[in-house]
């Protein structure tokens, strides 16, 4: 495959940003390539400078559920930008967009638009220190909340890819508060819960782990968080930025039946506009500036464009819930593929799955929690990576990201992906 343009455009990129992207993981480094530089995506398919084609399953990682250039979202967009870009003082949309966040999520009674998730993580963070008054936080090493400094600690995603655990710039007086426990190990909690039980403001935590590849929460484990905080009277947060409108139109609060005190949203409630979110209780909501003390704003927050493809995506996923079904069993079509691969192929390999969310551990399970995960071979990935992009599918170039799948892969693509994974790993492995 030609990439000649893609490094043409890169040369060029590294003269003006650092590393040539915007987002780490984009550069490709851990897989030992230079990125492709996108023209144009539709359906399940991106299309590069080089006018390469790949099935995606990238998907802008995650936002993209209804598959790139969705027309009745582009229709949207056009007829929002003829009314302006941006008003700075607020629009209908962002009342509808709210409301239908707040009839979809089971714990959310009022919700605040923000431009990221990691603006919704920071916010809830700072939410749940002034409503318990308390200082400490409690997250889980593999769990990628975003980038703010309190929360960049044994980060997972890109962090891990690049073996910076943490990073530069974050004062040890801001990470000091945050307290690491291990993903589906109660017992980590429990023991630092009593200790400093009472200092402590919340727990936040991915209910399905997406960022150290995908790990489920053992049986229980979800539970058990939510009755620790209520013991101890701390917050519980879900981080719902990959999960939120994903595994269910209703989230993985609805799948799991657990209502967190505060949820986190960010990538599929704007379409694939900077959009993020932060709601919960109303007791907790009413916090929030102007109503209550704890500051929080933003020049685009609600923005009208992105509010409207927001609102048009998740109005077609509330219309249409058949797509979770449908999704779910693409992903078991993926699923039990890979599987009869690996079995033929005798590898150490697992597709690890929560309904549509699933990704490929090149490595031998149990694969519960970080330490589990870092013992895939990122080597053998970075190979299975390459040898994949050369046969036209775009997986992330990380062992630790999820797989993003569309209602636009159709059976053609399961199959071709799978013709690709077989070839693949046979070449990789
Ligand atoms: N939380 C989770 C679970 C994420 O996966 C991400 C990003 O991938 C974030 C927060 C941060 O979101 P953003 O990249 O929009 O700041």
């Amino acid at each position: 495959m030609n990439h000649k343009r893609s490094g043409e455009i890169f040369e060029e990129a590294k003269k003006y940003i650092p590393g040539g992207v915007n987002s780490p993981v984009r550069a490709f480094r851990s897989v030992g390539l230079d990125p492709i530089f996108i023209e144009r995506a539709e359906g399940s398919r991106i299309y590069d400078v080089d006018g390469n084609s790949y099935i995606d399953y990238i998907c802008s990682w995650g936002p993209l559920i209804l598959g790139h250039s969705n027309k009745d979202v582009l229709e949207g967009i056009e007829e929002a930008i003829a009314r302006g870009t941006s008003y700075g003082v607020p629009s209908p949309v962002e009342v509808e967009v709210a409301k239908m966040i707040t009839e979809a999520l089971i714990s959310v009674d009022m919700v605040r638009m923000v431009n990221s998730g990691t603006e919704a993580t920071m916010s809830a963070i700072r939410l749940a220190r002034a409503y318990t008054g308390r200082s400490k936080i409690i997250k889980f090493e593999g769990c990628y909340h975003g980038h703010s400094d309190s929360l960049l600690v044994k980060a997972g995603s890109g962090a891990i890819t690049f073996g910076v655990p943490t990073s530069p710039g974050v004062p040890e007086d801001t990470t000091r508060h945050t307290i690491i426990c291990t993903y589906n190990d109660l017992e980590s909690v429990k023991r630092v819960f009593e200790k400093e039980g009472k200092d402590i403001a919340c727990i936040i935590v991915e209910p399905v782990a997406g960022n150290m590849g995908v790990v489920a929460p053992k049986e229980g484990f979800l539970e058990g968080l939510r009755s620790i905080c209520d013991e101890y009277g701390s917050v519980l947060i879900f981080d719902e930025v990959i999960t939120g409108f994903r595994l269910s139109y209703g989230g993985a609060q609805e799948v799991y039946n657990i209502k967190p005190d505060i949820t986190c949203l960010g990538k599929i409630i704007g379409g694939g506009l900077p959009v993020g979110a932060y709601g919960g209780k109303r007791e907790i909501m009413e916090l929030v500036s102007p109503v209550g003390p704890v500051y929080q704003a933003g020049t685009l927050s609600g923005n009208p464009l992105a509010m409207t493809i927001g609102y048009r995506n998740l109005k077609i996923l509330k219309d249409n819930r058949e797509i979770y079904i449908e999704l779910e069993n693409k992903a078991k079509r993926l699923e039990e593929g890979i599987n009869n691969i690996i079995k033929e192929l005798n590898i150490d390999a697992h597709v690890s799955r929560v309904k549509g969310m699933f990704c490929l551990f090149l490595g031998k399970g149990p694969f519960e929690n970080y330490n589990d995960v870092m013992k895939c071979d990122t080597e053998k990935y970075s190979a299975f990576f390459r040898e994949m992009l050369e046969r036209g599918i775009l997986i992330p170039p990380s062992q630790f990201e999820a797989w993003f799948l569309s209602a636009e892969h159709s059976d053609e693509d399961i199959e071709e992906t799978l013709k690709a994974c077989r070839e693949a790993l046979k070449v990789a492995l």
